[in-house]
């Protein structure tokens, strides 16, 4: 190579690190929205994951945080936005990933969470703040002439998640139990059976219009039911399965559950969710 050859050479290298670089460091910032849901109720979303907060007269209420810089940010956006305190923090279940974050509320929060989340929070050294009150089966948080009514379904996806109803704006906040036209995640890991098929039906007693899930895009009442369509088959396809001798592998290929075929992440987690819930029966199922 020459020397000007060599030159160029470089300059056009570093000229396609630059296209390169550029576009990467767009693309690890993180995706955050505020949008309204109803009323003074509003969805916060970053990144996959997303949380409500309602707006009232005398301050506003929060639930899961996400992690520290996603709720540092939501801080932010509800100071310039609304101007209002913050005055209580809901979790919706001890998982990391929707649960970190909490200490960044708790200067003015009052945290509240499911006792047995409360347990974990502290057991498992969760990275989120300490609930402040707790409950066990149902509670009533109100503040300035609105109202958040919070229920535990039991054990299902985790053994302390809560559902929100928000009964003015019609509208449950259901966090990693339910999603809209999409299979469960993966192999259903820290869940229980068939619990998750009765926390759907304890949901969809509960009057409401909008569902607003932890993942993916808002849905309406129905999409419970159609959850619980998707879960029983689940769940009733493996077990039966397995009293009759069937494998693993078998099951994941004939477990097709049809009717799903058009949901999102249909091919890559239906066999993982057949996985899991086979694994949990095997476990639990007494020996011949
Ligand atoms: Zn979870």
């Amino acid at each position: 190579m020459t020397k000007t050859l060599r030159l160029y050479a470089t300059a056009t290298l570093l000229i396609a690190g630059l296209f390169f670089i550029v576009p990467a460091q767009a693309q690890n910032a993180p995706k955050r929205a505020i949008t309204k849901i109803a009323g003074d109720l509003y969805r916060f979303q970053n990144n996959f994951h997303f949380s409500v907060f309602l707006v009232t007269p005398d301050g506003v209420i929060v639930t899961d945080p996400i992690n520290a810089d996603a709720a540092t940010w939501l801080k932010a956006e509800i100071k310039t936005r609304f101007n209002k305190p913050i005055r209580y923090l809901i979790l919706s279940h001890d998982h990391s990933d929707h649960s970190a974050g909490g200490e960044v509320f708790a200067d003015t929060a009052t945290v509240i969470a499911h006792e047995n989340a409360k347990a974990t929070i502290v057991g498992e050294s969760r990275p989120t703040a300490v609930p402040d009150l707790t409950f066990s089966d149902t509670m009533t948080v109100s503040l300035g002439g609105k109202q958040v009514e919070l229920t535990y379904v039991g054990a299902s996806h985790s053994d302390n998640l809560i559902v929100m109803n928000f009964p003015a704006e019609r509208t449950l906040f259901a966090v990693d139990i339910v999603s809209v036209r999409r299979v469960a995640y993966k192999t259903l890991s820290d869940s229980y059976f068939p619990g998750w098929i009765h926390a759907l039906k304890k949901m969809e007693a509960i009057d409401f219009d909008i569902l607003a899930p932890g993942h993916g895009p808002l849905g309406a009442k129905a999409d419970i039911a159609a959850n619980r369509g998707y879960m029983s088959g689940l769940y009733s396809g493996v077990l039966n399965g397995l009293r009759k001798g069937e494998t693993l592998e078998s099951l994941k290929s004939n477990l097709t559950l049809d009717e799903y075929k058009g949901w999102g992440r249909y091919k890559e987690w239906r066999p993982l969710n057949i996985e899991g819930v086979y694994n949990r029966i095997q476990l639990q199922r007494r020996a011949r």
